[in-house]
């Protein structure tokens, strides 16, 4: 375990105000951390130059007493969100060295609040994956252990958590990928209400899904950036205007939850992952919290379901690499045609085009009623039938992941059904929309076990406080 120097932003700015560091000070800790543990591969780039100035221009404004909610703030970005200026390749040959010429929302609020952005974190290409196999700038490890995997496809963002390379970062979450790798790093992540957080300078996977998030070591820096982040966007037509709710803990808030039967009992659910599962059932109700068993009996169609929209998604708004307008544009072609096929071919990954050709498949005339739309008519009866078990309880409980963190080029990398079947529990969130967040509970064999909670659209902060109910239980 790599011990963190700070956990939240409040008690970087408790010493800011009291003088015991200096942003100068705290941005040449990240670079060193980030140089140290270059090894892991989570960090494509450290903006060392412009943290260091940035840093100083906060020393003044701190000391002017013009800085924002964010001073203090070092954030690392996942290599899909825009940020002007710098490079934002998906971790994808096809975008290769794109600079992007805007800055996305949700980043840029959390600038106007004064966070700085110290690196630029590996991610699987095109956010599609489960173990941070996929970039095309190699695997990232798992701090915990370099042999393991750091979750998918946020892995860069958890690990520059984990390994105290940035007191915070951002992720984008489609099936899991926030959740699964924070909990495959001990870190908290949160996939919000789809809607919650603009998605404008995000680049897409599949769009009716994706959500940008912040992975953090506290669940008040993670309230904390939500809450900047969110609200309407002009920008984007799905963001919500419903309004935006300040997060104040309330820890003697007792709260109905449901836990998944199906999870306890499935067999693909490691010992370790079950028993921790029992613990915190256990711990809850002697909290005094309701916590009652609740079947849902759609586990089996949920993967399927998010695989065929999410590819048919993805086959849609990956067409526009082709090596006209955007993307790497190969030397070896002479017409449009070759053009296409060969920028193409070059420039994604095998993963990146397993998605695109299953989800031409299931859009083409002969298989879109068997495929795309029988889907979306699943994805309708998940969405009401997690509703309806909101509508009941406040919060349904099941662990994040089956296992925890895997062997990286082990089994699940061999076997593409194995590992899309790692995103079973976290899927569900985001074909209904819902919000969800991991909590770092137990160990297994010294690697960290999630817990996932879901709740109703747009109560993010239930999400928060149960999340400082349940740290206190893991509290040594
Ligand atoms: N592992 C899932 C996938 O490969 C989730 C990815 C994500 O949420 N971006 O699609």
């Amino acid at each position: 375990m790599i011990s963190k120097k700070y956990k939240s932003l409040s008690h970087i700015q408790e010493d800011l105000a009291k003088d015991k560091t200096s942003c100068v000070e705290l941005a040449e800790y990240y670079i060193a951390q980030n140089k140290k543990h270059a090894g892991l591969n989570a960090v494509l780039e450290v903006f060392e130059e412009e943290t260091l100035e940035n840093a100083a221009a906060m020393d003044a404004k701190i000391k002017a007493g013009t800085a924002g909610r964010l001073a203090g703030m070092f954030l690392a970005i996942k290599d899909n969100i825009c940020y002007q200026g710098h490079i934002s390749s998906s971790s994808s040959k096809i975008i290769g060295n794109y600079e992007a010429v805007y800055t996305a929302t949700a980043l840029q609020r959390l600038l106007d609040e004064d966070a700085i952005v110290i690196a630029r974190c590996n991610c699987d290409e095109f956010a599609m994956g489960a173990s941070n196999e996929n970039s095309a700038y190699g695997a990232v490890h798992n701090a915990a252990d370099y042999s393991r995997v750091p979750g998918g496809s946020s892995g860069g963002s958890a690990v520059a958590v984990q390994a105290d390379l940035c007191l915070a970062a951002l992720g984008s979450d489609t099936g899991g990928s926030i959740r699964q790798p924070a909990s495959f790093t001990g870190t908290i992540g949160i996939k919000p209400t789809y809607g919650r957080i603009s998605r404008y300078g995000l680049l897409a996977y599949a769009s009716s899904f994706d959500q940008i998030g912040p992975i953090t070591s506290s669940i008040e820096d993670s309230a904390l950036l939500t809450e900047i982040m969110a609200g309407k966007d002009e920008a984007d037509a799905t963001s919500s205007s419903t309004e935006v709710k300040i997060y104040k803990a309330d820890l003697t808030k007792k709260y109905r939850i449901s836990y998944s039967k199906e999870a306890l009992e499935s067999e693909g659910v490691s010992d370790g992952v079950r028993i921790a599962y029992t613990h915190l059932i256990e711990k809850l109700k002697q909290d005094g919290h309701t916590v009652e068993e609740k079947s849902f009996p759609y586990l089996d169609y949920m993967v399927p379901c998010y695989y065929v929209l999410t590819t048919a998604e993805a086959s849609s708004n990956l067409s526009r690499y082709s090596g006209m307008l955007y993307g790497h544009r190969s030397t070896q072609a002479n017409d449009i045609e070759s053009t296409f096929k060969k920028s193409r071919s070059e420039g994604f990954g095998p993963e990146v085009k397993r998605r695109i050709m299953t989800g031409t498949f299931v859009l083409s005339a002969d298989s879109y009623d068997a495929f795309y739309s029988k889907a979306q008519k699943v994805r309708r009866i998940i969405q009401r039938e997690s509703n309806k078990i909101l509508e009941e309880y406040d919060l349904f409980l099941c662990p994040t992941t089956p296992t925890v963190a895997f062997e990286i080029g082990g089994e699940h990398s061999k076997d593409p059904i194995a590992m899309y079947l790692a995103d079973i529990f976290t899927v569900q969130a985001p074909l209904a929309g819902l919000p969800a967040i991991s909590i770092p509970t137990e160990e297994e064999n010294g690697l960290s076990i999630g817990m996932h909670f879901m709740s109703r659209a747009f109560a993010e902060n239930d999400l928060f406080n149960i999340g400082e109910i349940v740290a206190k239980y893991y509290e040594d």
